[in-house]
């Protein structure tokens, strides 16, 4: 499987990546990571993008697009692969789909993480926090400034990726503002509907994730869509019960039977009517009820 995730900095990319990558047993390719390590490691590509990197810009597209050529060819990466932060650029992309072609490999899937632009100064200052909090080192581009440059830099040069994809029919969008957990299911299950994934490893998935409960791995499936139309069936028996013991209460007064927006308050009203001798009072009573 090889998918993109495309979103703002701060809107969980890498997070998500994590999280997919020990699901699925493929690799996070993230060019801020390797770009990074390059700029730690003080090689030419590295020299060359420190200072962009601390000033929120981005790296020329053909320094990034080549890292990334050369990384999908590592063996690691043959199962599959899930691109963080790259492409960046509507040119980054067509190289992508250049080099996919070349190698002979399909892209599957691109999610777009959509969040709420006041949330992402906080969160990134909660990544801050936390990194502080387990001593690691905090990223020099990490501060509002920078933060604010690098949310310009996505706005207009990466979010024309939006349509460019949803063009080729590649876009997935998903609320990133849901719980990690949410957005990881959410993901899952748009993959599975874009045949990214096989059912099975969603079994695999679900019984890794409630070894104790389920039986075999296929079991767990199997065992909810039982479940669901025996619900549903319930359900329904309820409501048809509630309704037919609303419409018994009311008939006994009234010759007009209220439907089932007819509650409590409305049969006491259609009571009070009948006492007055006013066969249409029910109805007119659940008129005005259900208005409100
Ligand atoms: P990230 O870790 O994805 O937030 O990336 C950190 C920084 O690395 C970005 O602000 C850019 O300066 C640089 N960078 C990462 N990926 C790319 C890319 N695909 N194109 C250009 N610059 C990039």
């Amino acid at each position: 499987m090889r998918i993109i995730l495309l979103g703002p900095p701060g809107s969980g990319k890498g997070t998500q990546a994590q999280l997919l990558v020990q699901r699925y047993g493929i690799v996070q390719l993230s060019t801020g990571e390797m770009l990074r390590a390059a700029v730690a490691a003080g090689t030419p590509v590295g020299l060359k993008a420190k200072e962009i990197m601390a000033g929120g810009g981005l790296v020329p597209d053909d320094v990034v697009v080549g890292i990334i050529s050369d990384r999908i060819d590592q063996p690691d990466a043959k199962n599959g692969f899930i691109l963080d932060g790259f492409p960046r650029t509507v040119p980054q992309a067509e190289a992508l789909d250049e080099l996919l072609k070349h190698k002979h490999l399909k892209l599957d899937a691109v999610i777009e993480l959509r969040v709420n632009e006041s949330a992402l100064l906080s969160r990134v200052e909660t990544r801050v926090a936390q990194m502080r909090e387990r001593g690691e080192e905090v990223r020099v581009d990490d501060t509002p400034e920078v933060l604010t440059k690098r949310l310009a830099s996505y706005r207009n040069q990466t979010e024309p990726l939006i349509h460019y994809y949803s063009e080729r029919r590649k876009l997935s969008t998903i609320d990133g503002m849901m719980a990690i957990d949410e957005v990881t299911r959410a993901i899952h299950r748009q993959l599975l509907a874009l045949g990214a994934i096989e059912p099975k490893s969603h079994a695999r998935s679900a019984a890794k994730a409630a070894p104790a409960k389920t039986g075999t791995k296929k079991a767990k499936p199997a065992k909810k869509t039982a479940k669901k139309p025996a619900k549903a069936a319930k359900k329904a028996a309820k409501s048809v019960k509630t309704a037919k013991k609303a419409a018994k209460k009311t008939v006994k007064g009234a010759k007009k039977t209220p439907k089932k927006t007819a509650k409590k308050g409305v049969k006491k009203a259609a009571k009070k009517a009948v006492k007055k001798g006013s066969k249409k009072g029910p109805k007119k009573v659940t008129k005005k009820r259900a208005k409100r």
